[in-house]
């Protein structure tokens, strides 16, 4: 009988409509009936009354004659006619002196009814009436009435009505709870039946339908303000879902180049390795970083640089299809997890294929630009077995592959370990060099083509690890940087070029020059003018003769304060020189803003000279922008006459390389300079006993 779950059967709304209903008809019922048996017992006794009177005036006048007479036979015929009315009991008709002149009487009627009546009517009813046909007086008629049988019609049609009134209120209640189920009840039922049956994920997807013929009143009105309310909640359901999916992808993915991000890369190398540990299968883990990114992201505006990297992860991701899984690490890092692979060569072909994706220039803002990458990788279970450790080693193997040169893969091996160790061994040893006094400078002689000689040298610095020997500053001044001991060694190194300038100049070469390389680091201290003032002071140096190179890639980490910087520099009077010209990102428009007074040609375009087309290029153009920017021009790495030839007739200023001499210790540099006559080609070999300048050690 339950159709609705969770309605009890006594509960549903039509059986209680229909206890309230029968109730409520039975009661008024009941009471309407009882109006009418009391507005019944009423008539019935008037209208007792009424007969009785009617029947004393009927016989009034015989019963006076026969008083009158004193006639009994007379008297007892009228009244025997009385007891043809089954109601009379006693009829007599009494004279003056109390006898009675006639009399009838009937037993009382053994009613059933008659507790009731006796109580409704009265028993006996007794009618008195004076016997006066004139102005005499004769007796009186007395007439006694049986109420029993009026008083059994009454009651059995009191019975009548009160069971009437009932039945009548019952088919009524019946009728009523009919209708009512009918036109709400079912209808509701229904409806109920098509509410549950909702998907409450997806509520709007389901219209209740409005039942039939109520498409204009209340219930269909109801319909339509819950399929109104469904549909709103659906919609808000859907906004909210598509909310949380955000806040999902947000905090799985990258914002950027929508790829997982580094979180969502561990959890994904866990799940790979449980799967390969249990199968036994080796995964690789490629660190992919991009080159010089950092230079590349000065050079050109920040949405730029966001653009390349979403086109890079495009081209990476495509190379990738679904033969491995590609994440973004960090700014400009990516980690591609390969599973199940059989032979560390299909890490390195993977490896070889992402690096070649990006041999394509990017085109953005209709410049052509080259990336390059570099690629580290670690392999499960060999190099670790936990995420942490692979994505480290694969980083470790990454910086030590960008350590020895760009664009290419290196495999994690156990030697980066060690590497690494050493590398912070060498690190602190570094920190201890100043005090030590194992740093000291070389000087490589700088010549001049239109005076036909030696001008100037450029200051080199050296390390002489106690252990190590001659450590090459390509690797340990990027270490000096890292650990910020640039500092005190950089002032080290210009006290020191200072102190040999002001020495030569004194011992009578007035007109030597010395060049001195300042580090990205260097350049952001913002006491380096105000120190080299006090230097050039001190040592009563011409601010001219002091040389500073910068290279592009340290001015390009932020253009506005090296302006700054390299202005306060030129205020003093010092000579500015850009220093391995070529090699980054040359944009001619900081070239204007900045005070160079030279740009030296990286070594790179000089070697092959004048036998490589695109060398031969690239410095016709280098000093065709000096020439109109009004710069000397000065190429590194001049090792041939062939080299010098061209160079010189192309119209390079002056040269720098071993054909003049490779980087020397003050007393051969300062003999070089002494046996001008004998040049070119009387070059002396680097290493030989250069004298250590560790005065200004503190
Ligand atoms: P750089 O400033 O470009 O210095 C020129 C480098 O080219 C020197 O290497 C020099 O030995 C080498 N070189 C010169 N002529 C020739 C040549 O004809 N052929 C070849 N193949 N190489 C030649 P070095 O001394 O190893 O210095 C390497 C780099 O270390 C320098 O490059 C410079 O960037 C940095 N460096 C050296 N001393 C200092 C210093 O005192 N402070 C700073 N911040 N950096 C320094
Ligand atoms: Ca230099
Ligand atoms: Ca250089």
């Amino acid at each position: 009988m339950d159709t609705q779950k969770g309605v009890h059967s006594a509960e549903h709304l039509s059986i209680k409509l229909l206890k309230a209903v029968l109730l409520c008809a039975c009661t008024l019922g009941i009471l309407l009936s009882l109006v009418q048996v009391f507005l019944d017992a009423h008539l019935s006794s008037a209208d007792i009354d009424r007969k009785a009177r009617e029947l004393l005036a009927m016989i009034h006048d015989p019963a006076s004659k026969a008083a009158d007479r004193l006639d009994t036979d007379m008297g007892q015929e009228v009244l025997n006619g009385l007891l043809e009315m089954k109601s009379v009991q006693v009829a007599a008709i009494r004279l003056d002196d109390a006898s009675n002149l006639a009399k009838v009487e009937r037993p009382i009627f053994a009613s059933r009814y008659r507790l009731l009546s006796d109580y409704i009517f009265d028993s006996i009813r007794i009618y008195r009436q004076p016997l006066e046909p004139g102005k005499e007086h004769f007796g009186e008629l007395i007439l006694s009435i049986d109420t029993a049988y009026e008083g059994k019609a009454f009651i059995q049609r009191s019975v009548v009505v009160v069971f009437a009134g009932i039945i009548r209120a019952i088919a009524m209640a019946l009728l009523m709870y009919l209708i009512c189920s009918t036109l709400l009840t079912r209808p509701m039922n229904r409806l109920i039946r098509h509410l549950s049956s909702i998907d409450p994920e997806a509520p709007g997807q389901q219209q209740l339908p409005v039942p039939e013929g109520n498409e204009n009143n209340e219930l269909g009105l109801w319909v339509r303000t819950a399929n109104k309310l469904l549909t709103s909640i659906n919609y808000h359901q859907s906004l909210r879902q598509k909310a949380e999916a955000r806040i999902m992808r947000l905090s799985q993915y990258d914002y950027l180049t929508r790829l997982p991000n580094r979180r969502t890369l561990q959890n994904q190398i866990n799940t790979f390795i449980q799967k390969a540990t249990n199968k036994h299968e080796n995964i690789a883990i490629l660190c992919l970083g991009l080159d010089d990114f950092k230079s590349l992201n000065a050079q050109v505006n920040f949405n730029a640089a966001e653009h390349i990297l979403v086109k890079v992860s495009d081209r990476l991701r495509n190379c990738i299809g679904n033969k491995a899984y590609i994440g973004r690490l960090g700014e400009d890092q990516f980690a591609i997890i390969q599973s199940k692979i059989e032979q560390p060569y299909e890490a390195a072909e993977m490896a070889q294929s992402l690096i070649r994706q990006l041999d394509r220039p990017f085109e953005i803002n209709n410049e052509q630009l080259t990336i390059s990458a570099t690629v580290g990788i670690t392999l499960f279970p060999d190099d670790g077995e936990d995420v942490d450790t692979l994505l480290q080693q694969a980083e470790f193997a990454m910086i030590m592959a960008k350590s020895r040169s760009h664009n290419r893969y290196q495999f994690y091996v156990a030697t980066i370990d060690t590497e690494i160790r050493q590398r912070k061994r060498l690190e602190m040893d570094l920190h201890q060099a100043l005090e030590n006094r194992e740093l000291s400078l070389a000087f490589q002689p700088q010549f001049n083509y239109q005076k036909g000689e030696l001008v100037g040298a450029e200051a080199l610095l050296r390390w002489n690890h106690p252990e190590k020997g001659v450590i090459s500053p390509d690797m340990f001044i990027p270490m000096a940087e890292h650990s910020l001991d640039i500092i005190p060694i950089g002032n080290w190194v210009l006290e020191n070029a200072c102190q040999q300038l002001n020495k030569w100049h004194l011992d009578g070469h007035q007109n030597l020059r010395l060049a001195v390389n300042l580090s990205a680091i260097q350049l952001q201290d913002q006491n380096i003018a105000d120190r080299i003032a006090f230097l050039l002071n001190k040592y009563q140096i011409p601010p001219e003769t002091l040389e500073l190179e910068v290279t592009e890639t340290s001015i390009i980490d932020d253009l506005e304060a090296s302006k700054v910087q390299l202005q306060n520099m030129k205020d003093i009077g010092v000579t500015l020189a850009l220093d391995d010209f070529g090699t980054g990102y040359s944009s001619l428009g900081y070239l204007k803003q900045f005070p160079f007074d030279k740009i030296k040609i990286d070594k790179s375009f000089v070697e092959d000279l004048p036998d490589n087309r695109e060398n031969c290029g690239i410095v016709e153009a280098i000093v065709q922008i000096g020439k109109s920017f009004g710069l000397k021009v000065l190429a590194e790495g001049v090792e041939t006459v062939e080299q010098e030839t061209y160079l010189a007739k192309k119209g390079c200023q002056e040269g720098q390389g071993y054909y003049y001499g490779k980087p020397l210790s003050a007393h051969d540099f300062i003999g070089l300079i002494s046996s001008q006559g004998a040049l070119p080609g009387n070059t002396q070999v680097e290493g030989g006993d250069y004298e250590t300048l560790g005065d200004n050690n503190d």
